[in-house]
Order: C-alpha cells, then structure tokens, then sequence
C-alpha cells in the first residue's frame, strides 16, 4: 500500500501590491515602461493542506485560473495528493469545456506536497538532469519614452549589450511595440529593431523575437520573418493575430523563412501541442507549467517533444520552471522576464529566501540556480502576503460528507 494523505483544506489567498513605473500601452493589454506611474495589482497563493500537516503552496496565477480551482475543489477535498496522475485525468475532465487553467496551480501544489514528502526537491523527483540554468533576458514590450525607455531600434540595442556585457546573458528576446493604429512604419521599426540588435552586438548572442501576436497580416509577419534570417535569429515567436493557433498558417510560414517558429503559448494541453507540431506548425515547442495543467502537464509536453526530436521552451519564470527544466534534457533557455533598462523591479517581493526573477538573478554566465529545498524550495514571505491581505476563499472538507 502506497501513503494514505489526504487533502483536507484549499485556500486561494489574495494580496495586493503597487506596481511602480509601469503603465498600459495604446489598447490596454501590453505593461510598458510609464515613469511615474502606479497601479495596484492583485496576487495570489494557493495553498493545499493535508492531514498529515504538510502543505503544499503555489504563488502566482490570475483571478480567471482561480475561478477554476472553485470548480474542482469538492472533488479535490478529502483525495490522496500523491495521486497526481489520477488527480490530473478527473480533472483535465472535468474542465473539458474550458482552457484548464486552474490546474496549474492545482497540480504545481500538490508537487509541493509530492517533494516535503519525500524531502526532495521536486526536479530530483522529476529525475535531475542539470543544476543552473542558461537564462535570456526578455524585454518588456517597446514603449514610447524617449529617454530611458526601449522606444527605438537602438533603446532595444543598447539594453541587448548592457545584458550581454554587465549581466552575461547568453540570450536577449525582443517584445516589440504595440500596433498603435495611429502610428506609421510599424513594421518597419521592428524589422529594424531585429537587424539593429544583431549589428551592435554581433555573434556570442542568441536573439529571440516575439511580437505577441500584434501583427496584422501574415504578409507583415513574413517580412518581419525575413529580417530575422537575415539577422540569424533563434526563434521568431507567436507573431501576428491569428493568436498563435494556426498550424496553417504557420507551416505555410516556415515553407518560406529559415528561422525556425515557436508556438504553442496558446495551444493548451498537451494533446493540442502535438497535433499542433504534426500539423508542421512550429519548430520549437512552447510549454508552460500554469497554462498547461502544471508540472504534471508541462513534463508530458516535454517527453512528447523528445519523442519527436524536437526541443521544448518553457514560458516565463518562476521557481517551477525551473525545476522542470533541471529535469529536462531537450530544452535551451530559461526566461527570464520581463526585464527592461529603466524598471529594477516588477515583482511583489514575496519571497522571504534570495529566490529572483529580476534581471539581476543571473551569474556570470547569465545562469540561474534551481532551489534545492524539499519541494518548490523556495519560502514564501506569509508576513508579506498577510499585511497586503485583499481576502481569502477558503474550501473545506467536510467530515460528514
Ligand atoms: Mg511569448
């Protein structure tokens, strides 16, 4: 017989924190770089209690996942949370009419739990493969502030080499500007910004872009495309607004540009991503642990890669990445964002250990480490999360039922 845990509490902890000198750009969507400004935003902890006083935790996620985590907590209450496998079936399920977004942070706390249990931390349970990390720095969208901002080809070139040589990243991923209307020469300026970086800063550096499905047309996606094989850019990611869900379109793109594509950021789960890749859509495979039903749903993705030969890139930061990339063989970069040369911080700080995701996280060689405590590894600051306390939703279980 296996250990007999079970779930007894789940809470959804809100907190709020000030956003300083970021603001919107043109449409509201895209964070800039706005001096001056201040916003309040919320954050989130999920906690997972069990009956044998271990609790497993997750720090992140948005107001739309955690509506999910509401959906599925009766049935969570009262199951053993060792059996994340059985876990992941009910519920990829249960959720089969929507995104799924509420299991990531679902499943990365039982992870959690899975690593207190057994004292390891959780890329030892995955099966360890490295210790650091190569990580890029990428940018904060392009915004329209003249003097330290990213507001032209140069800002991003300037920043390119500043990462380079004061940080030592080995890799630097453009997110350009927002496609205005009112503005002329959009794709200009980025097909500039592609070829500007590469010229200031030479070889050494692996670039990246990713205009976040901003373009328009495929037309304006394939010129931009054009720039980044001339440029020997790495991957050239999610461009224009079919809102990185065509396969077609995207195959039809790589018959035509040598860089190769990442998408699957807006592909959920994992057996869309692999439709997906046979479909010839992509070349790079994009996976991330809180979109894609957790560590669980993330690793099935990465060995699904591997079994095609193909590599996959983890989307975003935060401390299960990277325990799933230490696991992971057939991956490249970490990403490390989103950084920008006039915003030291844009994190609430709730980490009480030297856990970063800061554009200064990085070593000499622009690694960073993996967490070595049992579990997530990492400790969060409760005292941080309490004195901003914007409220809790708490789910019990009941012993009579
Ligand atoms: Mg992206």
């Amino acid at each position: 017989m296996g250990r007999e845990l079970r779930i007894r509490r789940i809470t959804v902890h809100r907190y709020t924190w000030e956003m300083r000198d970021l603001g919107v750009d043109y449409n509201g969507f895209n964070t800039v770089y706005e001096p001056g400004a201040r916003r309040t935003a919320t954050g989130h902890v999920l906690t997972i209690e069990t009956d044998a006083g271990i609790t497993g935790e997750f720090a992140g996620g948005d107001t739309n996942s955690y509506a999910q985590v509401g959906m599925v907590a009766r049935y969570l209450l009262g199951k053993n949370p060792l059996e994340r496998e059985r876990l992941y079936n009910d519920m990829k399920r249960a959720m089969r009419k929507l995104d799924r977004m509420g299991m990531g942070p679902i499943d990365i706390a039982l992870w959690d739990i899975a690593g207190k249990v057994y004292s390891a931390p959780i890329y030892e349970l995955l099966g360890g493969w490295r210790q650091t990390l190569p990580a890029y720095a990428s940018t904060l969208h392009g915004d329209r502030v003249a003097r330290g901002g990213l507001s032209s080809p140069e800002a991003f070139a300037d920043f390119a080499l500043r990462c380079k040589e004061e940080f030592g990243y080995p890799a630097f991923k453009i997110h350009g500007w927002g496609k205005d209307p009112r503005e002329q020469g959009y794709i200009e300026r980025e097909m500039a910004t592609v070829l500007e970086v590469r010229k200031r800063v030479g070889p050494g550096m692996d670039f990246m872009i990713d205009p976040a499905c901003e373009y328009d047309t495929w037309a304006e996606t394939l010129k931009v495309g054009k720039a980044c094989d001339e440029a020997g850019f790495l991957w050239y990611e999610d461009p224009f607004k079919d809102g990185g869900i065509s396969a077609f379109a995207h195959k039809k793109l790589r018959e035509l540009i040598k860089t190769p594509l990442l998408l699957g950021e807006h592909v959920r789960t994992l057996e869309p991503h692999v439709d997906f890749v046979l479909a010839g859509g992509t070349d790079f495979i994009r996976a991330d642990a809180y979109y894609d039903c957790g560590i669980t749903g993330l690793m099935k993705i990465a060995h699904a890669a591997e079994g095609l030969g193909l590599d996959v890139e983890i989307h975003a930061p935060g401390p299960a990445h990277r325990h799933c990339m230490a696991a992971i063989r057939n991956t490249n970069y970490y990403e490390l964002g989103l950084v920008h040369p006039s915003v030291p911080g844009n994190k609430p700080p709730i980490y009480a250990d030297d856990y970063s995701d800061l554009l200064d996280a990085v070593d000499r060689q622009g690694h960073v480490p993996v967490p070595q405590g049992p579990g997530m590894g990492v400790t969060l600051d409760w005292e941080y999360v309490r004195r901003h306390d914007a409220g809790k939703t708490v789910y019990e279980h009941d012993e009579r039922a």
